[in-house]
């Protein structure tokens, strides 16, 4: 391929699409924020993480050496965003008279499930809050004299000590600030924020810690400037988080950066602490069943237990560009779901007819599978005429600010051009889904049909159905065939004859 697409991506800071360039040649350093651990995350808080996973994989198959991180927030996030409410944890723990760290450690886990079946690559460090107190005390006592004051209820960050404060919600001026953050008593500005806050007299906490402001817990924000800069070095390359974070969280971490770095103003986009900031859009739901606070919402394992495979859900996430809202529903979901599985009945053709050719075991037999990471450039260097404009539609695609949606047709184009040695259809569509993460080459179709947890029927009862149903139609007995559907019927399975992609049979959730 002769054009290199050049890789840009979209900086919530400058709100302009941006070219990549990183801070340390060959490597890029990516930090998300993660989730807090006081419930489940619905599918919503996944959508975040589907996005920062398809940006490390886009950077590794640019060739860079990732090292991204996301931490696990187990304190300090208020029931609002800014100070104004309980902890979340402590609410929590308090609710279900649990211990704190045993909540956290079940959500923690419960999300780390979710990461797992979504096929969200591991990051090279999952950074818990609670394990990095002291080097928030330090942070906090380093820019404490210049940037804070101490009020009776903790201690403050000082918004007008840092330029360009808030540049990133657009909304700098303290009537904005006013608006939208409760006054806490004796604050100079209405968006100076709580680098610690301290246990009040008569409260009692699980977490608090020790403190040259006395016993308490670190401000929510303070936690990213720290680990962040840990253990990424300032100034990184990106960070990331959903939308919401463009308000209130992203804004305070960047202006402690500031305090920390260098109070110079953010024309200068690495004295925020990254260089790039990317937000994802959120995804909606129309009757509120996201929120977490509503009963019953909309997480991973509700979709599982209606029968949908997690990766439909993955499908679905990348049919819409990360910066554009996402409406779900039901139906969306099982169009996302048909995609995927046409997809793979493409891939098993593929496959068979490499096992039909008769090939040297090892030429064809799972090269496509053997291989960890694709780069673009090894990829481009293995790739014949035919399929090379495709592949180059995908990188394009995906070095155009992750455009996904583009991406996912160039992969349907490959699986659909005739004529090409099936061996290099799929190792050039590997190569493209070790960026879009849809776990192509491993997962079946079988592996797709998950039985709806309200389902009163077992695979084994239908396939033995299904034989007899067929047995009948050979003997033309079609009352019995027809009775046998409408038994099947009867406990919510649908037989779909002649169903274009192969399935048999469904069951409804
Ligand atoms: P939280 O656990 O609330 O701290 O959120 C975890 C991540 O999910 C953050 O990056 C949020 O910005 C993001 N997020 C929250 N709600 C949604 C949503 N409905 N759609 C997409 N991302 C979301
Ligand atoms: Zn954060």
């Amino acid at each position: 391929m002769t054009d290199v697409p050049s890789f840009k991506l979209f900086n919530s800071l400058t709100r302009q699409l941006e070219p990549f360039e990183p801070v340390h040649p060959g490597e890029a350093r990516v930090y998300s924020c993660g989730p807090t651990v006081y419930n489940y995350p619905h599918i919503g808080n996944m959508r975040a993480y589907v996005f920062a996973d398809i940006l490390g994989r886009t950077l590794s198959f640019k060739g860079y050496k990732l090292t991204h991180v996301i931490n696990i927030t187990d304190v300090g996030h208020l029931t609002d965003d800014a100070d104004s409410g309980e902890d979340k944890l402590e609410k929590a723990a308090a609710e279900n008279a649990q211990s704190i760290w045993d909540i956290a450690q079940h959500y923690t886990e419960a999300y780390w499930d979710d990461i797992k079946a979504l096929n969200i690559r591991q990051p090279a460090e999952w950074s818990i809050a609670t394990k990095y107190i002291s080097q928030m005390v330090e942070f906090a006592q380093g820019i404490a004299e210049k940037h804070c004051y101490e009020l009776d209820s903790g201690l403050y960050f000082d918004v007008s000590t840092v330029a360009d404060y808030g540049r990133l919600a657009r909304s700098a001026t303290d009537e904005e600030g006013e608006g939208r953050i409760e006054k806490v008593e004796g604050k100079r500005h209405a968006a100076d924020f709580a680098i610690w806050r301290k246990t009040a007299p008569g409260e009692t906490r699980q977490m608090e810690w020790d403190s040259p402001w006395g016993k308490g817990a670190p401000g929510w924000h303070l936690e990213c400037s720290v680990m962040s800069g840990r253990l990424l070095g300032f100034p990184f390359d990106i960070h990331t988080g959903g939308i919401d974070h463009r308000e209130i969280h992203h804004p305070n971490e960047i202006a402690q950066n500031q305090a920390f770095c260098c109070t110079n103003g953010l024309d200068e986009a690495a004295n925020s602490g990254a260089r790039i900031w990317m937000h994802n859009n959120f995804l909606v739901e129309r009757s509120g069943k996201m929120s977490k606070s509503s009963g019953e919402f909309l997480r991973l394992q509700l979709l599982i237990d209606k029968g949908f495979h997690p990766l439909a859900y993955r499908m679905m996430c990348l049919q819409a560009h990360y910066r554009s809202e996402l409406e779900f529903s039901w139906d969306g979901l099982s169009a996302a779901l048909t995609r995927l599985k046409r997809m793979l009945m493409q891939i098993e053709t593929l496959k068979a007819r490499c096992a039909d050719a008769a090939v040297p075991p090892g030429e064809h037999v799972g090269p496509w599978t053997q291989r960890d990471g694709w780069s673009l450039e090894q990829i481009e260097g293995e790739v014949s005429d035919k399929l090379a404009p495709v592949l180059g539609k995908f990188a394009a695609a995906i070095c155009d600010d992750l455009g996904t949606p583009i991406a996912l047709t160039a992969i349907e184009d490959i699986l659909a051009i005739k004529k090409v040695d099936p061996g290099e259809t799929l190792r050039v569509a590997a190569a493209m889904d070790s960026v879009l993460g849809l776990d192509l080459l491993k997962v079946s179709r079988a592996d797709l049909r998950i039985r709806p947890k309200a389902a009163g029927v077992s695979e084994a009862e239908i396939e033995d159905a299904m034989i007899r149903r067929q047995e009948a139609r050979a003997a033309k007995d079609f009352d019995a065939s027809d009775a046998i559907r409408d038994q099947l019927a009867a406990k919510g399975v649908e037989v779909m004859d002649g169903d274009p992609l192969g399935w048999e049979w469904t069951i409804s959730g």
